[in-house]
């Protein structure tokens, strides 16, 4: 089975089509900036891919190109859309509605489109693809993949804030989380690594790219998560701020006369890793420029580690140990810097990282010591392929209770 996986940003379309049999990567790309005069579209696999500037006014526009350079020219992938089987569409928000993948009906659409106060620019972006992919590929079936639906098993001590109650009534205020399909496939993978049933496991998750979460898994089930009502929440990002004193938000609002749409492009755009080294959002540039002197960019370096290495604290707490952390993503995969700063100073916690380990680069592996209580783990993130499995699944299901 082909499954054609997309992600719907608010001005980009990203895609990949994976047969789901052989775990095969059959083409991806992006197209970006639609909607503007200079959008593009990149396609195509390592040595194969090409970029193309040309104009997409909306999202219906990026589809139709993807799906040509899918089916013609030199970087086709197939021959016809025949050859797509399913659609997976990844969602930032089901709210309470979606504790797992669902097949997209008109039920699923109205729900999506309901949660969009939640995620504003994301579900709206979800649905132009659904909406596109329908005209295109109206016989096709769709299956919706949430980013929040791995933390509904969240009990409420968790997921609540302590702020009047009639907010969460009112509004649906509380911790949903977000990531969720990169923390389910590394908390999964983590166990088949280790050949141990992952009901067996305290698992703790690190998603450390630009955007970062960890999440508690305690035998199997996702207990506690960083992100919050929005991705804003929780650990220090490139250019997020992550938990603060909430107080500094109306402090800075009035001293520097800003809106709340000022304040909120403050604290999500200009702040994390970006706001504390005035340098970049990107680590490697902020590695250079510490290995230069700069003194701000060490202290955001030590910013980020330390910010990590609380959240290990918080949820060996919560599960009252932990055997195994993964770390995943562009700083979790590959900063070996990092990594070395996080787990720093944890071996009383029987946590000790292998220095020789750490350097290894590629794959999937260990790099703890031997003598390491905790397993550490790092495992590369394949959202994609996750979301293509799920719609496999969902797909497969339907159709055999449909004989039934
Ligand atoms: P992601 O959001 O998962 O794409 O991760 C992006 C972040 O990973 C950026 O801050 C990059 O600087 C960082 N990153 C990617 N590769 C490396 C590397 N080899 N060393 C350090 N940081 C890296």
């Amino acid at each position: 089975m082909n499954v054609l996986v997309l992600n719907a940003g608010s001005s980009s379309l990203k895609y990949q089509l994976i047969n789901i049999e052989t775990h095969a990567l059959l083409s991806k790309g992006i197209c970006e900036r639609v909607g503007s005069d200079e959008s593009s579209h990149k396609h195509g696999i390592d040595d194969n891919e090409v970029v193309i500037s040309i104009p997409m006014k909306d999202h219906n526009d990026a589809m139709r190109h993807v799906l040509e350079a899918l089916t013609e020219g030199e970087n086709k992938a197939i021959d016809s859309l025949d050859e797509i089987d399913a659609i997976g569409h990844r969602i930032v928000q089901g709210g309470k509605y979606f504790d797992r993948s669902v097949l997209i009906d008109d039920f699923v659409i109205e729900k999506i489109d309901e949660l969009a106060e939640l995620a504003p620019l994301h579900n709206k972006a979800a649905l132009m693809g659904i909406e596109a992919c329908k005209r295109f590929m109206p016989d096709k079936p769709m299956v919706a993949v949430f980013d929040s639906s791995y933390f509904q098993t969240l009990p409420p001590k968790a997921f609540m804030y302590p702020i009047p109650y009639e907010y969460y009534e009112k509004y649906a205020i509380r911790k949903y989380g977000a990531h969720g399909t990169s923390h389910r496939y590394i908390a999964e993978r983590a166990a088949a690594y280790l050949e141990e049933p992952i009901e067996d496991l305290k698992i703790i998750t690190c998603h450390l790219g630009n955007g970062c979460s960890m999440t508690a898994v305690d035998h199997g089930v996702a207990v506690d998560t960083s992100m919050g009502l929005t991705p804003l929440d929780g650990l220090m990002m490139g250019t997020r701020s992550g938990a603060i004193d909430p107080a500094i938000i109306p402090f800075i609002m009035e001293h520097e006369g800003l809106s709340t749409s000022e304040i909120n492009d403050v604290l999500n755009k200009k702040s994390g890793l970006l706001g504390i080294s005035g340098i970049s959002n990107d680590l490697r540039s902020i590695r250079s420029a510490s290995e230069e002197g700069d003194d701000r960019a060490q202290l955001a370096y030590e910013m980020y580690s330390n910010s990590v290495k609380k959240y290990l604290g918080q949820y060996i707490a919560v599960m009252g140990g932990v055997d195994v952390i993964v770390l995943t993503a562009g700083v979790g995969e590959n900063c070996e810097k990092m990594r070395r700063m996080i787990f720093a100073g944890l071996q009383p916690l029987g946590i000790v990282l292998d220095h020789e380990k750490n350097k290894e680069r590629k794959g999937e592996r260990e790099i703890s010591t031997k003598d390491s209580r905790v397993v550490i783990l790092v495992i590369p993130t394949d959202e994609e392929y996750m979301i293509a499995r799920d719609t496999f699944e969902i797909v497969h299901e339907n159709e055999s209770s449909e004989l039934d």
